[in-house]
């Protein structure tokens, strides 16, 4: 579900301490480790008040003392860093040939990553369900073993999803109007923390600004290459979905009006030319089996085959003309290719970054960096995490049951 994200509106005083206890908690999540000094110094609160609010993060778990002490000015402090330990936010994605899952703690660090193959177009969306909902009911089993409490759940979809959490199209899955958020609730019988789903493009930017080498980068775009192809827009440090959440779908952008079918049911869209389907039929091989398929690719290209760094190569001009789309219109500092372009990465990234400079208007591409995400496949899985976090973050603060 795309809920909004912004900060709670100081309406009264719960809200405004609310919004001061996010405040803080990003402070020391950001800087950490950081005295109470330090965090009055810099969030304005006065001292009293920033012992009050640290007491309350220490009371939820959400903040410790490390028991050293900082020793810069005047006396010294007692350090704060972030806790977090009884918590874990859960990330699914659900994608076309594999369902993956991941738990994080607050700080993120990853308490499990798991994944299993999956046929998505082969199977109904209630199957899909069945699947997804008895992967996270072990998730959340493991998690209440080490009795952490979940914060929540994001599910990512390689389609479009609306405002209300209902998958609108995923035409790579043959998804129309499933009410992924509404069924999944449901069939975790009210699991008591909050259930969203997202677009996995949107969300594996999440992870690349909070997790990815380019964390905190302001203006930064996912390119997700899987059998669809979609664009995850972070600028000025937050994530853009535009007016109903369907931005992004760079994907279907036509690139060649006589070109390949999309599954889209139009014409020489960008996925069509450039996704991992085209690529695998292209070097002839099945697009059925993409991981074993793109091993045999990469083997080929490292051993020179001229027909696959042909077809590498075409790919990569294609989409370079995608990523000089996407400099053109947003100036982005980054571009980072993920999913199953990654392995690729060494033989796309320069026909990209040639295409882009032929294409770009502004000098020397604005700037822009084409680069490989270092996440892996489990990206979106993981920004579904990130999403939950950033729940905590604006302030949706847990309590310890
Ligand atoms: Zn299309």
């Amino acid at each position: 579900m795309i809920t909004s994200t912004s900060d709670p509106q100081p309406a009264d005083f719960a809200d405004v301490r609310a919004t001061n206890l996010a405040v803080v908690l990003r402070f020391v999540r950001e800087h950490a480790p950081c005295s109470r000094a330090d965090i009055a110094a810099s969030t304005g609160l006065n001292k009293a008040t920033v012992s009050s609010l640290v007491a309350d993060l220490i009371d939820r778990r959400l903040v410790r003392e490390t028991g050293l002490t900082g020793n810069r000015v005047g006396r010294p402090a007692t350090m704060l860093v972030l806790d977090g330990s009884p918590y874990a936010a859960i990330g699914v994605e659900i994608n076309v040939d594999y369902v993956t899952a991941v738990a994080v703690d607050l700080s993120g660090e990853r308490l499990l990553s798991w994944r299993r193959s999956f046929q998505g177009p082969d199977v109904t969306v209630s199957q899909a369900m069945a699947v997804v909902a008895g992967l996270v009911r072990r998730v959340t089993t493991r998690m209440a073993r080490e009795e952490r409490q979940v914060l929540g759940l994001t599910v990512a979809v390689p389609g479009l999803v609306g405002t209300d959490g209902v998958v609108r199209v995923a035409p790579n899955l043959g998804w129309r109007d499933a009410d992924l958020c509404g069924d999944l609730a449901k069939a975790l019988r009210d699991p008591g923390f909050p259930v969203q789903v997202d677009n996995d493009a949107n969300l594996a930017a999440l992870a690349e600004h909070r997790f990815g080498p380019w964390a905190g980068t302001a203006d930064l775009v996912y390119l997700a290459g899987g059998i669809g192809v979609g664009a995850g827009v972070i600028l000025d440090g937050r994530l853009r979905r535009g007016g109903q959440g369907y931005g992004g779908e760079i994907g279907h952008i036509q690139l060649d009006p006589l070109g390949a079918e999309c599954r889209c049911g139009r014409r020489g869209c960008l996925e069509a030319v450039a996704g991992i389907g085209a690529v695998l039929e292209h070097a002839a091989l099945s697009p059925a089996e993409v991981e074993v398929e793109l091993e045999e690719t990469v083997r080929l290209a490292r051993a020179g085959d001229a027909h696959t760094l042909a077809v590498l190569a075409g790919v990569g001009r294609d989409l370079g003309r995608g990523v000089s789309m996407i400099a053109n219109l947003l100036n982005p500092e980054v571009v980072v290719l993920g999913g199953y372009y990654v392995p690729l990465a060494p033989w796309l990234l320069p026909e990209i970054e040639a295409e882009a400079r032929g294409r770009v208007i502004a000098p020397d591409t604005g700037g822009c960096r084409v680069v490989a995400s270092a996440l892996g496949y489990g990206a979106a899985a993981l920004g579904g995490a990130a999403r939950v976090l950033d729940l905590v973050d604006s302030g949706r603060l847990p309590r310890l049951s």
